[in-house]
């Protein structure tokens, strides 16, 4: 059953000034599930218009109120789960299961940034007597927020909870492909009762509600999640307004496995790091640097058991992966294939589209092995998007080091061996915003969260994203009684 949403501008369901709308589909079986507006410039300038009028409230509300507002949201997330969960997994090709622990996930992120709320604080600056020096940090006001389709739901809290936990009022242009979960968002924060403004959701395609969201001239923080093309465009349309920026961009993700970790676990690491989500996860692990001595072992068990992974649609329990999100996508990962074999890739198994009867209706594309892989070629290098796994040989630490950093991404990085000293000392040399040791590779929004290199700007979660989404003031007081007679006196 199709549902036709509105978008959500001041605290109003309204549809866009044209009139015209798009669809979204359930890649799992390529029907459309839902129809939205879609938002042009006049549209986005509503939306900043609404957060503008009313940050000033917003931003004098007092700060642990501004948290228990985002308490409330993540309590009305959480009693909205069950729906929260279906449609996730029906429009972004989350099987259910991941859907769900995915909102609870993204409930989890809310609280923690409500803790925020009231703990951004400044600091006091030892300038010598006679002066009090200190910092302030105050909200940048209107925060735009650039949403892709992989984790639709969460990644619009990421950068929307400590936004708003810091008193700016955010616009949300989520990803074309899955605009319908923004608004059931935006419906659970309605029902919950945020201030009209302070949360606008405007639908639309990127290069018409996106562009005109990054070059607003009242928009005093863009966070764009997504790829390295779309990224290098909001930052250049940022220039124009000096636009603060947050850019997380994509990985191409290096685990590096030593020989002691063993063949058994070597290929589970290696399963969940790209297979999960059908690799489309920004640090998935898709570069597997595997030691000689276990390389041989570890890619026979891998063709094994990725021709034993069962696809499938997106609510059936028995799904462990579920589809591309869209035909596009599966045209890139495909591409990427023969791009493979050219190179002189050895395909080890997978490099098709499933032949089940039953699955020939949505996006999907079988576990793809590489073996024989050398980093300078093409499907070492470029961010995939898909189940494709590369796997490099290396023969010392040295040598796995090299490989791993030889790239222009650097947003997670893993390594994995029993001597602790080896994969410690492996990990500080590891070129990336987090390296994972022994762990599978994942995003803890306690953490920080961001890339070296290409692979972006600034960072979200933790601590220290409150970075991002505040402008540092400065405040000095003199203490002396008597001020300089002469202004000439004055040190600059
Ligand atoms: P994308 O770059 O195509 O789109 C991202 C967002 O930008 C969408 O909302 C899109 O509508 C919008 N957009 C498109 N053109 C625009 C324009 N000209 N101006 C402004 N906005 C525009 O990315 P995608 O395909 O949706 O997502 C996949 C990419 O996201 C991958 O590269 C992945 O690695 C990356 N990603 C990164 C992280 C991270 O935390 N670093 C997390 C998830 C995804």
């Amino acid at each position: 059953m199709s549902a036709d949403k509105r978008m959500y501008v001041g605290g109003k369901w309204v549809a866009s000034s044209s009139g015209e709308r798009t669809e979204s589909d359930n890649p799992a079986t390529g029907e459309v599930i839902g129809t939205v507006p879609r938002g042009n410039v006049a549209d986005v300038a509503a939306a900043v218009a609404a957060a503008r009028q009313a940050f000033p409230a917003w931003r004098d509300t007092p700060p642990d109120e501004r948290g228990r507002w985002l308490l409330k949201i993540a309590a009305a997330i959480r009693e909205h789960a069950d729906g929260l969960g279906v449609l996730l997994a029906q429009e972004s090709g989350h099987y259910l299961g991941k859907a769900q622990g995915l909102v609870e996930f993204t409930t989890q992120n809310v609280e923690f940034h409500a803790g925020l709320a009231d703990k951004a604080r400044g600091s006091t600056i030892p300038t010598g007597p006679g002066r009090l020096a200190m910092t302030r940090l105050e909200p940048v006001g209107v925060t735009g927020h650039l949403v892709p389709w992989n984790y639709p739901l969460f990644l619009i809290t990421r950068s929307v909870a400590p936004a708003i936990a810091l008193g700016n009022t955010a616009v949300i242009k989520p990803s074309s492909l899955t605009p319908l979960i923004a608004v059931a968002l935006a419906e659970v924060v309605d029902e919950a009762g945020l201030p009209a403004g302070v949360f606008n959701v405007v639908t639309g395609i990127g290069s018409e509600a996106g562009a005109a969201l990054s070059e607003h001239p009242d928009v005093g923080n863009i966070t764009f999640t997504g790829s390295i093309e779309t990224g290098q465009l909001v930052m250049r349309a940022a220039v124009a307004n000096m636009t603060k920026l947050t850019l997380e961009l994509g990985g191409k993700t290096p685990v590096v496995i030593f020989p002691d970790v063993g063949v058994e676990m070597a290929s589970e690491v290696a399963m969940q790091g790209v297979l999960s989500r059908c690799g489309q996860v920004c640090i998935a692990g898709t570069r597997l640097i595997v030691h000689d001595d276990i390389y041989d072992d570890v890619v026979s068990r891998l063709a094994e058991r990725f021709a034993q992974v069962k696809l499938g649609d997106t609510m059936d329990p028995a799904t462990q992966m579920g589809p591309l999100v869209s035909q596009d996508q599966r045209e890139r990962v495909e591409q990427y294939v023969e791009i493979g074999k050219q190179e002189g890739a050895e395909l080890v198994t997978g490099g098709a589209r499933p032949d089940d009867p039953e699955l020939q209706n949505g996006y999907f594309y079988l576990p793809t092995l590489f073996a024989d892989v050398s980093n300078d070629m093409r499907i070492a290098q470029e961010e995939i998007f898909g189940p494709v796994l590369a796997v490099i040989r290396f023969s010392d630490e040295d040598e796995a080091v090299r490989i791993a950093n030889d790239s222009d991404f650097g947003l997670a990085a893993a390594v994995w061996c029993n001597d602790t000293t080896r994969a410690m000392r492996v990990a500080t040399r590891l070129e990336a915003g987090g390296v994972f040791v022994n762990e599978w590779i994942g995003e803890d929004f306690k953490a920080p969260h961001g890339g070296y290199k290409l692979s972006g700007i600034g960072r979200e979660n933790g601590f220290e994203c409150i970075e991002q989404y505040t402008e540092v003031k400065h405040i000095a007081v003199s203490l002396l009684d008597e001020k300089p007679e002469n202004w000439c006196d004055a040190p600059l």
